[in-house]
């Protein structure tokens, strides 16, 4: 393709791009199709001749479009949301085109020190403290690609620092601390470093969030048993519920403890920040003054498209301690003098993608009131949603519902309500019944031996119909399974 096919194959893209959002709402959000239908539809290997553009633009269309979940459609209730934007895309397009890996400073300079910025106007977006921002020269932000690998980088230089710490420890007894809400990130950043983890546990009275005396007792019982706690995964709003962690009680708890480093997994609550009402309630004066690494992901319903994950850390050094190798071909004036920030050595990888041009886009585009208003308008509509399941007798609420996530079960006709097993069978039936219609999506969960089903809102364009059709679609399938269950 030359320069002139890619303007004209570039504005047909943006064509059905724009095609695609103006229809999408007509369209399903669950992809009408079995496992394996592309592969039954695609050759078995690549063309030995390159073949024409249009040829291929026209069968991403025919074929690929087909299989695709819409995240972004109005009634798109799973998982948490992943808000996408036009700024986002356009970002992309120009971050591609760029098409530079910006591990070092000097390989695109332009691409770490927007990084640097970027990462600070969202850390004030959220109220951050100044610990950690690249301004502070001490703390500082990072784009990462998930809040997974947030996690794997933050236990790696908990490792790292303990270990420097603790030259003679046994590394074999080295343990990071989870509740039993946490997100599996935590389980497989033990499992990638070969740790143990302990997991903690939490009861329904707390609304599943995790308390000090829990973690003082772990971590007094392991320390007496000779082993090392070095990391603690602390959650502000857990996948499964939106549970928030007690951070005032676990921080009181860390004081004692000064070699716990404490990271904070907001990654989808995290974004609730920029909207100074939630501060109290995601316990942000304890995060600033206390919190060791903080991450949440503008990937979710920060209206940057996916990826982009923001980690930032208290001490920058704990992450060059633990991750920086510098081979002679990596080396470079501005780094070895110090007088640059080389990301290669805040993550995993190497080569990096040039993400801060998206945040940049976005946050510069909907500005720190639009990043509000948005944000507003997921809580508001999901309290929607809660005031319409408990003026319902067929469905309660399992948790109080948290920020823009309510946790919903099936309550089982009088005669059975005392049964776990009827409530959790209904819940099954409807959320079956749920998951073969292609009209609306959401996610089950499992609270203390409850099945339930997530209600996440978040989508762009998501408005008070979609949630009141959401509703009645629930009710409709809460209904007729009542019906099954009582013959
Ligand atoms: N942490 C929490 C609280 C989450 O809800 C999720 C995903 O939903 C993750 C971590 C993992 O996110 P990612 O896909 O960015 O790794």
């Amino acid at each position: 393709m030359d320069i002139e096919q890619f303007r004209k194959a570039g504005y047909e893209a943006i064509d059905r791009i724009c095609d695609f959002y103006y229809r999408l709402e007509q369209k399903n959000v669950v992809a009408d199709v079995e496992p394996g239908y592309l592969q039954n539809l695609l050759p078995a290997q690549a063309p030995e001749d390159g073949e024409d553009f249009k040829i291929i633009a026209d069968e991403y269309q025919r074929l690929i479009v087909p299989g695709l979940t819409l995240w972004q459609h109005p009634s798109f209730f799973a998982y948490f949301p992943t808000a996408c934007t036009f700024e986002g895309m356009l970002a992309d397009l120009y971050a591609s085109s760029a098409c530079n890996p910006g591990f070092n400073w000097i390989c695109s300079p332009a691409c770490t020190e927007l990084e640097v910025v970027v990462c600070d106007w969202a850390a004030k977006l959220l109220g951050l403290d100044k610990a950690f921002w690249n301004e502070s020269k001490t703390g500082g932000g990072v784009i990462q690609t998930t809040a997974s690998d947030s996690v794997l980088v933050a236990t790696v230089a908990a490792r790292s620092r303990y270990i420097r710490a603790n030259p003679d420890a046994d590394l074999s007894k080295l343990v990071i601390y989870v509740s039993s809400q946490t997100h599996s990130a935590g389980a497989k950043a033990a499992l990638i470093l070969g740790l143990t983890n302990r997991i903690l546990d939490v009861t329904l009275d707390d609304n599943l969030a995790l308390r000090g005396s829990t973690l003082r007792a772990a971590l007094e019982e392991d320390m007496a048993a000779g082993k090392h706690p070095f990391i603690l995964i602390a959650t502000v709003g857990t996948t499964s519920t939106g549970a928030i962690d007690k951070l005032p009680e676990i921080f009181e708890v860390a004081n004692d403890f000064p070699s716990l480093w404490v990271h904070i997994d907001a990654a989808w609550a995290g974004l609730s920040l920029v909207c100074p009402e939630n501060r109290e309630l995601c316990y942000l004066d304890r995060i600033n003054k206390s919190a060791t690494s903080f991450c949440t992901n503008f990937h979710k319903w920060g209206l940057t498209n996916f990826d982009c994950s923001v980690l930032w850390v208290r001490n920058r050094i704990d992450l060059t301690e633990a991750l920086d190798i510098t081979p002679t071909f990596l080396r470079s004036k501005h780094g070895d003098a110090g007088t640059v920030i080389d990301y290669r050595n805040w993550h995993l990888g190497l080569g990096r993608r040039f993400r801060s041009l998206k945040l940049w886009f976005v946050l510069r585009s909907y500005g720190v009131r639009g990043f509000q208003s948005y944000i507003r308008k997921g809580i508001n509509l999901n309290r929607k949603f809660a005031s319409l399941v408990r003026s319902s007798s067929e469905i309660a609420l399992v948790t109080q519902p948290s920020l823009a996530l309510s946790v919903f079960h099936v309550n089982a006709p009088m005669d059975a309500q005392d049964s776990i097993s009827a409530q959790n069978s209904l819940t099954t039936a409807v959320y079956e019944s749920l998951s073969a219609r292609k009209d609306i999506q959401l996610t089950q969960t499992s609270v203390q031996g409850l099945t339930c089903i997530r209600f996440a809102v978040g989508a762009a364009r998501t408005e008070e119909r979609h949630i009141e059709k959401a509703f009645a679609i629930i009710l409709e399938e809460t209904k007729s399974a009542i019906r099954v269950f009582k013959m």
